[in-house]
């Protein structure tokens, strides 16, 4: 990948951990907020939003690890490249996915369910 190329990405993926972090944060204050309503609030409702909350939590989590990742690949200069064949992975791929580790192949591969 040029050099042009890896910084526009490299715009794109901080401009994506920025969302997700504010929306985390946005979160927090939401849920500090709720202690102080407290007993207003039906607590079946209130338990199945907090879980909701819990599982995008947690693949904001996973997002943001991957964003972190590919930075670093950036800046060592091999963005772009499969984690597990070294292959050149595809620009429309990357462009759809920004933090994506694997080429298509690999990826496939992953996912089928083990014999
Ligand atoms: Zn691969």
């Amino acid at each position: 990948m040029n050099k042009k190329d890896a910084a526009q990405f490299k715009k794109l993926l901080t401009q994506r951990r920025t969302e997700i972090l504010n929306k985390v944060n946005a979160q927090k204050e939401r849920d500090d907020a709720e202690i102080i309503v407290g007993d207003e609030i039906d607590t079946a409702s209130q338990n199945s939003e907090k879980e909701m909350y819990f599982e995008l939590a947690a693949a904001d989590k996973i997002t943001l690890n991957d964003i972190s990742d590919a930075l670093a690949k950036i800046e060592k200069g091999d963005y772009g490249t499969c984690e597990c064949c070294n292959c050149a992975i595809p620009l429309e791929r990357i462009k759809a996915i920004p933090w994506v580790r694997y080429c298509i192949q690999c990826q496939e591969e992953a996912e089928r369910p083990k014999k």
